[in-house]
């Protein structure tokens, strides 16, 4: 860690990847966790490495759902516990939701792990280790869920999830709200609420906008919720990449 240049252009990319390796020693992670937080590096990389307006809109959005939701749940996987364990936490004490590990790979020393990341970064409650029943349509370990959280969750905040978990999550009629740099997978195109950002700047941003949020009353709260599109959203968010290639391009050759 020690050795990354101050002045480093991808400072933080590395240090965030640091992080990760170590998670991965600490099994709190697995290898194909690496490879996710490549595939949405690229993605971090096309959008300037910076929370653009498209996530603002969608952070906006989800801030309102969160404080209008009657159950709100976030589900922690791997990387989440290794880069944001923190935020979700504060997130937690501030919309008063649950925090459940659920993961695609799942593994009791890898659940203890985590638990154990969430608890030293103030967790109190940390579902989804046991009183687990399954979701239907599911067939990965991902489909055992906690009684007291995702099962009867009216919203679930999710980052870095697969498009299967995402599709069956909606179709039971909760509310996703999720995180994922990828415009164009699946957990995008189906989730309520896309934020197309990275996690470990979406979620303080998040927690930020709850606060401020949390004095309005539920007419402007529903009205935020009312007024967003996700789909257009998403489609900004693919527009400003495009765009943002073309002018790059042709900076590269001059006009
Ligand atoms: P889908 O199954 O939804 O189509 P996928 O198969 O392309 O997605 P997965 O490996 O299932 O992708 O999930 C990882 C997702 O998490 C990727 O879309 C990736 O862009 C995203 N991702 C990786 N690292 C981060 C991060 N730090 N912040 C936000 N999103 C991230
Ligand atoms: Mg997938």
């Amino acid at each position: 860690r020690n050795l990354i240049p101050l002045n480093h252009p991808r400072r933080d990319s590395l240090l965030i990847r640091e992080k990760l390796v170590e998670a991965l020693e600490n099994n709190i992670l697995v290898p194909q966790g690496l490879i996710a937080h490549g595939r949405g590096e690229c993605f971090d990389y096309l959008i300037g490495e910076k929370t653009q307006d498209f996530a603002e809109n969608a952070i906006n959005a989800a801030a309102a759902t969160l404080l209008l939701a009657k159950y709100p749940v976030i589900s922690v996987n791997g990387n989440m516990a290794a880069l944001v364990a923190k935020d979700i936490v504060e997130l937690s004490n501030e919309v008063n939701c649950k925090i459940e590990i659920n993961l695609f790979y799942r593994d009791e020393k890898r659940v203890k792990a985590i638990k154990k990341a969430l608890e030293d970064a103030g967790a109190k409650e940390v579902l989804g280790d046991d009183d687990l029943t399954t979701i239907p349509e599911l067939f990965s370990e991902r489909r055992k869920v906690s009684k007291k959280g995702i099962y009867i969750a009216d919203v679930v905040l999710l980052g870095l999830e697969d498009g299967d978990r995402t599709e069956a999550l909606v179709r039971l009629n909760k509310k996703v709200i999720a995180i994922d740099l990828n415009p164009l997978s699946r957990t995008s195109m189906t989730a309520s609420i896309t934020i197309v950002d990275n996690i470990t700047r979406a979620l303080p941003l998040l927690v930020k906008k709850v606060k401020e949020l949390r004095s309005k009353d539920r007419i402007e709260l529903e009205e935020i919720v009312k007024n967003f599109d996700n789909k257009r959203n998403l489609a900004e968010a693919i527009k400003f990449i495009s765009r943002r290639l073309e002018a790059l391009s042709e900076d590269l050759i001059g006009h």
